[in-house]
């Protein structure tokens, strides 16, 4: 047992997920503070509204929280390197996240799905595969709302998308399922190192009791005793993988689930999202046809390779969610093959290490143009044709429409955080789709 019953809380961060702890903290009668170091801390007037009792600390905590009688939720948005939460830990206190809160309180099983690339796609793909074969499920986490959020005790299976951040804060989780998508860099700035991300990444794998298994990508593979149920998917032909992606269709053993020509999801990292979608949901006895009926009905999520319109032959997509290299590299090695990509790629470079783009870059894409704070980077890139580099979003739908010839796309697909020009990748796909309804014969919705 991690949390004593004397134990006092302090939640770190009045975020989305700090207002979840504090609101299930309460609802157990728990003592509970709150500190947010912010300028501005969002949540403050609800939080006097709400919960007048839970003191609110603006800059620093009093000496008597430093202290093993206390438990630290720390939100995931705060760096467990922070001196505050070092501090903590040196004086004995508990130190956690939001998911240790939750496993301890949910009644049902619950299904972790963590991974570079395509976590909110397939997690929203699971929750729906087992809602149509009339499970009461109920999706959140990373992908809003919070897990503490939906804790519900009518609900009979929960689908939780789990970040990096959140996992490396959090002890074992005991998940009935586990599944790491994939691995790719990502936030290396924050984690220090590919090493430590990939760690953070495989801390959902501790105690639980199935895990799902990507049979192509070697650092999502989990060391887990044989007492551990595991199912293997991917799309080699070779391997034994029960699930597989293989002749343009999804298998489950030798029974086809559906033709990808079926499927409403496009592009070659879409169709393994299904399949993994496929295997998880196989853990609680899912039918294929409750599969392929979610299959052929579910385009994706907003801002995720979506077409915004098509304007004198040209089809113009934001991808806009694509914050890192391999999701950038998914979309223009899924689209690039049936069509000349004109490419809108800068922001914030979180680091990484562009060069991984270069060779479908040279493959697939007419021009490149880069904006924002990594675009120099962008730039230096060893390019067959050099980056053409303009300073904002704006100014690269405008470039781009002069430059692409009928049946190209138009991708944005920017391999980086938005936070540099835009509030969030929402902000940056919504402002794509503005600019691209204001070119000559573009339509406004
Ligand atoms: P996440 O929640 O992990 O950020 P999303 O489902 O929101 O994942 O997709 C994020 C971005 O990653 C999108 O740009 C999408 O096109 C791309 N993507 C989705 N699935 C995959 C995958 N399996 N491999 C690589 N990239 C992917």
């Amino acid at each position: 047992q991690l949390i004593a019953s004397d134990q006092r809380y302090l939640v770190v961060g009045l975020g989305e997920t700090g207002v979840s702890v504090v609101n299930h903290l309460r609802a157990q009668g728990k003592t509970v503070s709150v500190v947010d170091t912010r300028k501005q801390p969002p949540n403050t007037s609800w939080l006097a509204d709400v919960h007048p009792e839970v003191p609110l600390y603006r800059e620093s905590v009093p000496q008597d929280y430093y202290d093993s009688s206390v438990t630290w939720v720390v939100s995931p948005g705060i760096a467990l390197s922070e001196p505050m939460v070092i501090e903590a830990q040196a004086s004995g206190a508990s130190v956690l996240g939001d998911l240790d809160l939750f496993m301890e309180a949910a009644k049902a099983p619950v299904i972790g799905i963590t991974g570079s690339n395509g976590k909110s796609t397939v997690t929203t793909l699971v929750g729906e595969m087992l809602a149509k074969a009339g499970l009461r499920a109920a999706v959140g986490g990373n992908l809003s709302p919070a897990a503490l959020a939906i804790l519900d005790d009518d609900i009979e299976v929960y689908v939780l998308e789990m970040s990096s951040f959140q996992l490396e804060r959090s002890n074992a989780l005991g998940l009935d399922v586990a599944v790491v998508l994939n691995v790719t860099a990502d936030h290396i700035d924050h984690h220090g190192s590919m090493a430590a991300y990939h760690a953070a990444k495989h801390r959902i794998f501790r105690k639980a009791k199935a895990v799902v298994v990507n049979d192509d990508d070697v650092l999502t593979q989990p060391l887990v005793d044989s007492t551990v149920q595991v199912t293997r998917y991917g799309a080699k032909a070779h391997r034994d993988a029960e699930f597989k992606l293989l002749n343009d269709a999804l298998w489950m053993g030798v029974s086809k689930i559906i033709d990808v020509s079926e499927m409403a999801l496009r592009g070659r990292h879409n169709h393994l999202n299904a399949l993994v979608a496929c295997a998880i949901a196989a853990c609680f006895d899912v039918a294929a046809e409750a599969m392929a009926a979610t299959l052929r009905t579910f385009s994706g999520l907003p801002h995720r390779c979506r077409v915004v319109q098509t304007i004198a032959g040209v089809t113009y997509i934001n991808d806009s969610k694509a914050t890192n290299v391999g999701a950038a590299l998914a979309a223009i090695e899924g689209i690039g093959p049936n069509s000349d990509l004109v490419l809108l790629a800068g922001g914030l470079g979180k680091g990484q290490d562009f060069s991984a783009l270069v060779p479908a870059i040279n493959r697939y894409v007419r021009e490149v143009i880069v904006f924002g704070e990594a675009a120099g980077e962008l730039a230096a890139l060893p390019l067959l044709r050099p980056a053409i580099q303009v300073e904002n979003l704006q100014q690269a739908v405008s470039r781009a429409a002069e430059i692409a010839q009928p049946g190209d796309t138009v991708l944005l697909s920017p391999a980086c955080a938005s936070m540099d020009q835009f509030k969030n990748y929402q902000d940056r796909g919504d402002q794509f789709s503005d600019c691209v309804s204001s070119l000559p014969g573009g339509a406004h919705e």
